[in-house]
Order: structure tokens, then C-alpha cells, then sequence
């Protein structure tokens, strides 16, 4: 029985917790959310309809038992809510945080569906495990019994990381190995501070850390270790490298300098965020201050560009896309967010060169004054259904700017040429071949998990894809064939 808290919907409306004022979040990196109180929190969480079939944990990628968790935290039962929501997700306060869930399990929500506005299911979901971390509730991941198999992991980010906690709860003995000095990928280095505070990420690399994962930072493989050598170390070594190799523009001055790529200008605030010292950051070249800043792309990676040069302090952001807004690949919400802070969107328009010169007598070559921008129009949908942009002649402008990021998508390192290990197969679009339920890919004893099998992706993919990986593992080291996990 759901109990007379529950099936709320009708009285009480959707709210989100309390979105700070563009005027005060834009000055600095703190998330732009407040926490939910506790009784809107329960207020909230009893507008579930819990549904007999519920759609939103269907269109979660972990199958979180959502109903369940709200139920409890309508009745005040929020350490038994925790233990339900840490069942399934490894960061449950992080995917509650970033997780697109208008395209997941809230855009699957009933009661949005019967006009009511959806159960704020993200939000809920992050205020239950924030709530157990400050109420000591979530416990050391030391196992009581310590196995002598041991599993070398190949990337610190979501993926590589649920795997490490699967195994090492376990007991295995685990290693992460990673290039950059700190663990937590992306989370760590690619989404900006306002969406995902750093100690958010940094508590869970603490916990795995006490629990006995060892990392081994700084060191990347393909020059610091062979992956052989890792190969050799290890019972088993997971993948999970993630896509770092970004997509470039072509057109005249496209080296410029002042046109950067969108990963190096976002690791950089990043870093300056930890308070590291950070030179292409500190000479100027990788910060918007004082600076009219295009962004090229529509994507999520795009909204975080244009949201940090706003944070920066620009004189102006301008975002181009070549299609329009109901075409977008980003969130609708960052782009709401993004119009707030003072960002404009400018559709239908896209780069085909830039303008550059050498202004101020300063070493390194012409630096960027402008994009050559180019008039488009949507016109038949191509064969994925999308309308094709196509270009109106004779509309181009410049549009004046002293910093472009570009932020037109990753793909994948060629790591097998990068780690002289060809017989580690890839799609035609170079991310890894692994078995879509173990993970393991055709070489014996690797899995590979995460953006490195999916092509970019999101942080609660990569998590399923981890636990699962280390579930598999855990099944073969005890000789079963078929993985624990893998719900569907
Ligand atoms: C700017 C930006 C914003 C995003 N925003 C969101 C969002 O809001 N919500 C969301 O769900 N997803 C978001 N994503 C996507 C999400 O971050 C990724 O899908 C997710 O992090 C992938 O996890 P992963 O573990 O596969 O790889 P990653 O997080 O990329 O981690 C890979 C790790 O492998 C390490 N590595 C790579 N090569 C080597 C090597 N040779 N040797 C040693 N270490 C190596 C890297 O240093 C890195 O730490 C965003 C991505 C970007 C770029
Ligand atoms: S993990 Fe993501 S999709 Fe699943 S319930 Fe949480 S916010 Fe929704």
C-alpha cells in the first residue's frame, strides 16, 4: 500500500528546489540549485502516482527502484531510502545532479503525462544521498574479506570507477591507472562547477580510496606503461578511457590563436577551481575575461562554454548553431539557464573561417578577431529524420570575437595504434568492440566500459556499464558464466 502520503500530484504542483538569481550565480562556480528542505523534499516525493508499471525507472539506464525511494521519503524514511537508491547507482547524488532526466526517467513520468508536471525525480534522488553523507549513513566499501585476484582499470571517470567499487566491495584488489593527477574523468575536468560541484566528486574518490582502490595517478598509458605490462599485472583490466579527440573546424586562420578547443578552455577553469596553477589560464589565452567569446556547437558541451566565459567575466558570449532551437542536441533547460546568465543564441549559422591579425605586437602569430559566419536554413530531413541545414548565399558577416571555443563532439583516441595493441578491435567509428552485456571485449580478460565503447555519452551510461563489467568479472572469477546484474 502506498500509504496517504503518496498520489499528491493533484494538490501539490511540481517545484524544483530554489534556482539562485542569474545575477548571483553568474559570479561565481557554486551550483545553481539549493538543496531541497526536508519537508518540500517529502512534499515533493509524495506527488508519485507509483504506478504498476513505472515508466520513469524503465527509462532510467540503471533501473533505479524510483517509486520505491520516493515512497520512503515521503514517509520520512530517508536512511531506508538511501539504502534503496544505492542498490542500483553507484553516485546517485551525482546523476541526480546531471543527469539530461527531462530525456530519461522524468520525461517517462505519468503524471507529466496527464499534465500535472512531472515528479522532480533528479532532485529528490541527490537531496537523499547528500542527506546520508551528512548523517554518516553511507559506509566504508573496505570488504570483510580480502580475494588475491586483482583487476587493472584504465581510466578514472564514472565508468572505470562503479566498476572499482563493484570489485573492490568484493574484495578484489583494484587499481585505477590514470593520465590526469586527480580521478573522476569528466566529472572531474569537463563539467563545469555549477552543475556539479568539485567535492561532490572528490568525496566519492576519498571513499573509494579509504575502501583500498589504489590509484596510480599521472601515468598514461601508452607512455608512462604499456598496456601489456598492465595486461600482465592483472587478472583482468578494464577500458575505460572515455572519448577525448575533438572534432576540428577547417576555413581560413583556423590556428589562430584565441580559437580553442572546448576541452582545454573548460580543464582549465577547472583547475583554477581547485586553485592549481594553470599557464595558459593564467596568460590569458584559455580565459574569457574581458573578451567578446563566440562558442561554436549546440551541444551540452557547448552550454558549459558559454556558461563559464560568462563566469569568467566576458564582455559579451554569443553561442552559434547551425540549426535552430527545436533541433538543438543540448538540454533545453542549460540553454533556459544559459539565456538567463546573459548568453545569446545565434540559430542557424555556422563557421566557415576566421579573421585574424596581429593587433597587438605579441608573439605566437595573428590571433582571432572574428568568425566568417555563414547564413543556414533547415531544409529537407535527411535519412536520420533530422532537417539538414543548408546554406543562404550571400548572408555571411563577421562576427567580431576575441576568444572561440570550439565544442563540436569528441571521438575516440585510435588506442590501438596508441598502445601498439591491434588486435584490440574497433568500430568504424574507433570506439572499442566489447560484448553489450559483459563488456568483455574479444581479447581475453578486457572489458571496456563507458564513452570508449558508446562514443560520448552520459555519466549514468557509463555507470551501468561499469557495474556491470564488474559484476561480470566477479561471475567469471567464480565461475559462472552469465553476470549477476544486467536487469533489464
Ligand atoms: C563538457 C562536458 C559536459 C558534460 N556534461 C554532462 C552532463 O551534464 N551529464 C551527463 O550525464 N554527462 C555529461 N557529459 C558526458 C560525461 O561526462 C561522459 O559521458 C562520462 O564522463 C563518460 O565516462 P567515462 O568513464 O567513459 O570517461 P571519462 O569521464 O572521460 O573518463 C576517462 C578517464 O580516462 C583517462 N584516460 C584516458 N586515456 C588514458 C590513458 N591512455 N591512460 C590513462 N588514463 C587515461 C582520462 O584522463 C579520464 O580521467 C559531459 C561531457 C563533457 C565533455
Ligand atoms: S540515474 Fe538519472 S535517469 Fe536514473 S533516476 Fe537518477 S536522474 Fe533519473
Amino acid at each position: 500500500m502506498a500509504g496517504n502520503k503518496m498520489l499528491q500530484f493533484v494538490t501539490v504542483d511540481r517545484q524544483t528546489p530554489e534556482k539562485r538569481e542569474a545575477t548571483d550565480r553568474k559570479t561565481d562556480f557554486g551550483e545553481i540549485y539549493r538543496e531541497f528542505a526536508a519537508e518540500r523534499a517529502a512534499e515533493q516525493a509524495g506527488r508519485c502516482s507509483q504506478c504498476g508499471v513505472p515508466y520513469c525507472q524503465t527509462h532510467c539506464p540503471l533501473h533505479n527502484n524510483i517509486p520505491d525511494w520516493l515512497r520512503l521519503v515521503a514517509e520520512g524514511r530517508l536512511e531506508e531510502a538511501y539504502e534503496v537508491s544505492q542498490a542500483t547507482n553507484t553516485f546517485p547524488e551525482i546523476c541526480g545532479r546531471i543527469c539530461p532526466q527531462d530525456r530519461l526517467c522524468e520525461g517517462n513520468c505519468v503524471i507529466e503525462q496527464s499534465g500535472h508536471g512531472t515528479v522532480t525525480i533528479g532532485a529528490v534522488e541527490k537531496y537523499i544521498t547528500d542527506t546520508a553523507f551528512e548523517n554518516g549513513w553511507v559506509p566504508s566499501i573496505k570488504p570483510r574479506r580480502e580475494r588475491t585476484e586483482s583487476v587493472g582499470i584504465i581510466g578514472a571517470g564514472p565508468g572505470g570507477l562503479a566498476a572499482a567499487d563493484v570489485l573492490r566491495r568484493a574484495g578484489v584488489q583494484v587499481t585505477v591507472y590514470d593520465r590526469y593527477d586527480r580521478a573522476g574523468g569528466l566529472m572531474t575536468y569537463g563539467i563545469p562547477g555549477f552543475k556539479l560541484e568539485k567535492d561532490v566528486v572528490m568525496r566519492r574518490n576519498d571513499q573509494l580510496a579509504e575502501g583500498g582502490v589504489t590509484f596510480v595517478l599521472n601515468c598514461e598509458v601508452g607512455s608512462d606503461i604499456t598496456f601489456d605490462e598492465i595486461r600482465e599485472k592483472h587478472d583482468a583490466v578494464i577500458v575505460a578511457t572515455g572519448v577525448y579527440k575533438s572534432r576540428e573546424l577547417d576555413g581560413a586562420n583556423a590556428d589562430a590563436r584565441g580559437v580553442v578547443r572546448a576541452i582545454d578552455y573548460l580543464t582549465a577553469s577547472n583547475r583554477k577551481s581547485f586553485g592549481d596553477a594553470v599557464p595558459e589560464f593564467d596568460d590569458g589565452s584559455l580565459d574569457a575575461e574581458g573578451k567578446r567569446v563566440v562558442v561554436i556547437g549546440g551541444g551540452d558541451t557547448a552550454m558549459d562554454c558559454v556558461r563559464t566565459a560568462i563566469r569568467q567575466g566576458a564582455t559579451s558570449v554569443k553561442c552559434l548553431y547551425r540549426r535552430d532551437r527545436a533541433n538543438m542536441p543540448g538540454s533545453q533547460r542549460e540553454v533556459a539557464n544559459a539565456e538567463e546568465e546573459g548568453v545569446e543564441f545565434v540559430w542557424l549559422t555556422a563557421p566557415a573561417g576566421f579573421e585574424a591579425g596581429l593587433q597587438e605586437a605579441m608573439e605566437g602569430g595573428p590571433a582571432v578577431t572574428g568568425v566568417n559566419v555563414q547564413r543556414m536554413r533547415l531544409g529537407e530531413p535527411d535519412a536520420t529524420g533530422r532537417q539538414k541545414p543548408e546554406l543562404i548565399e550571400g548572408a555571411d558577416y563577421v562576427e567580431e570575437a576575441d576568444l572561440v571555443i570550439k565544442a563540436l563532439g569528441f571521438e575516440p583516441e585510435a588506442l590501438p595504434t596508441l598502445w601498439s595493441k591491434p588486435e584490440l578491435e574497433v568500430t568504424r567509428w574507433g570506439t572499442i568492440k566489447a560484448d553489450f552485456r559483459t563488456h568483455e571485449t574479444p581479447l581475453e580478460g578486457v572489458y571496456a566500459v563507458g564513452d570508449i565503447v558508446r562514443g560520448a555519452s552520459l555519466v549514468v551510461w557509463a555507470i551501468r556499464d561499469g557495474r556491470e563489467a564488474g559484476e561480470a568479472i566477479l561471475a567469471k572469477l567464480a565461475g559462472a558464466d552469465v553476470p549477476v546484474i544486467a536487469a533489464e
